[in-house]
């Protein structure tokens, strides 16, 4: 019965997601026709594409998307939760760095030593109902922070960006989502000491911390604390930034520097009201915004594993004249792109006939091709019960995953 179930989910999904499938291959011809397109240096506020600047949402997506998220029980429960934890699991291993801080590490170190992959380490978790989990969420994190610093990969002090990093979502350290707009509480202040705990610990120890992006409930607070983190003068931590909501274009002015921040599109189905909706969009946007942000010296780190949307951000940044230690690449372990990521590291891509007739941006090609691109995984890992439970929330965010899912099984590089 729960695999007709699934079956049916992936046979009836499928068919959804062909044309994002088109739009992620990867192909040289469309580098060129992006170093034609993107010659100009990147203005403040300029777009990359027409629709980049659309700020409407599209109701026949919104449809779309309202079909698959309702994809709901007679009693209401999510047609998700029908699917056992075993098969959940199942699915999401390729993704998963094992249930144990030391096993997770042992991925990133051989990750490394295997193909010079970094690393950042995600505990699973999230959504704290009492003040207890939310303190437990500090000393696991603290214990991984520990155990990175004790165990760091063979590098020079120069190199220091490719270590390990801890990525955590804010919901870990609060009882209760805030409303919209709402960054103070009592629940949020300890929420917020709490995580400053995290900061100022792991900045004594040397290792890099990000503060993820959750749904449209948290921005406020998500965005609040970290640019309070900055100013307060902790140097070690990093944000996220989601190009599908409209108010991210406003956001990045708040960014110099000082900062680093992972652009993604986000994870969230958020309503049309207040995000984009098409994923065209979204992905012009996130070379857009990285453009900017990399206009305002902040280290960018570019998350997404559509390879043309990758292709079209490396062009900008040989137009702009950016230099390779400015930003880096971010993939889930597990998603299909070795040659890509190879290519990236290796320098080889920037070598290919293509980027040879950008004539006007030798050097900056050469310096690509001579240092590489840094690619970083996500390594989430967690003890299964909590790792299947945070998996099934997943796919109930995001259904296409199951069809991600299959194909990754079948190895399906690209
Ligand atoms: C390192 C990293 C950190 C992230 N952190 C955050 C965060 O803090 N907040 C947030 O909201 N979002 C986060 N995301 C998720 C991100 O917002 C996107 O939802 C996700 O990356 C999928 O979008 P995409 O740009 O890869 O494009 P898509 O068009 O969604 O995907 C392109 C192709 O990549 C493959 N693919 C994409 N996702 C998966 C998957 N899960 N499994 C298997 N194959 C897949 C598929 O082949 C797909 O066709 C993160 C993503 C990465 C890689």
């Amino acid at each position: 019965m729960t695999l007709s179930i699934f079956l049916f989910i992936f046979l009836t999904d499928i068919g959804s997601i062909i044309p994002v499938e088109n739009q992620s291959e990867f192909t040289p011809r469309g580098i060129q026709d992006h170093f034609m397109a993107l010659k100009t240096p990147v203005k403040q506020g300029g777009t990359t594409s027409s629709k980049a600047g659309q700020t409407k949402a599209n109701p026949g997506t919104q449809m779309k998307q309202g079909k698959v998220q309702a994809q709901t029980t007679a009693s209401g429960k999510s047609i998700f939760d029908a699917i056992p934890i075993s098969l959940v699991l199942y699915l999401a291993k390729p993704y998963l760095a094992g249930e144990t801080k030391e096993e997770a590490l042992a991925i990133a170190h051989a990750l490394y030593q295997e193909n010079k992959y970094s690393s950042t380490l995600d505990i699973l978790g999230e959504d704290a109902s009492q003040d207890s989990d939310c303190d437990a969420s500090v000393q696991h994190y603290k214990e991984l922070i520990k155990l990175i610093a004790d165990k760091p990969l063979a590098l020079p002090e120069s190199e220091a960006r490719r270590q390990p990093t801890v990525s955590f979502k804010p919901s870990m350290f609060a009882t209760k989502a805030p409303s919209v707009g709402m960054v103070r509480s009592a629940e949020l202040d300890k929420a917020y000491n709490r995580i400053e705990t995290l900061v100022g610990f792991a900045e004594g120890l040397g290792v890099r911390v990000t503060l993820e992006a959750e749904d449209h409930r948290w921005t406020d607070f998500h965005l609040e604390t970290y640019f309070s983190l900055i100013e307060s003068g902790y140097k070690n931590v990093g944000t996220v930034i989601q190009t599908r909501l409209f108010r991210t274009q406003k956001d990045l002015q708040r960014f110099d520097e000082r900062m680093r921040t992972r652009v993604v599109i986000g994870i969230y189905n958020e309503p049309g009201t207040i995000a984009h909706t098409e994923k065209p969009i979204m992905k012009d946007l996130l070379v857009k915004y990285s453009r900017e942000l990399l206009a305002r010296g902040t280290y960018v780190e570019v998350a997404t594993h559509d390879t043309q949307c990758l292709a079209n951000f490396f062009a900008a940044t040989v137009t702009d004249r950016v230099e390779p230690h400015r930003f880096e690449t971010q993939y889930l372990q597990g998603v299909p792109r070795k040659r890509f990521q190879q290519a990236l590291v290796s320098g080889q891509l920037f070598a290919g006939e293509e980027y040879k007739k950008v004539q006007e941006a030798q050097q900056f090609l050469a310096n690509l091709a001579e240092q590489g691109v840094l690619v970083r995984m996500y390594l989430p890992f967690g003890e299964g019960k909590v790792a299947g439970a945070y998996c099934r929330r997943r796919l109930k965010e995001n259904p296409n995953m199951i069809t991600y899912g299959i194909k990754n099984l079948l190895k399906l590089d690209s």
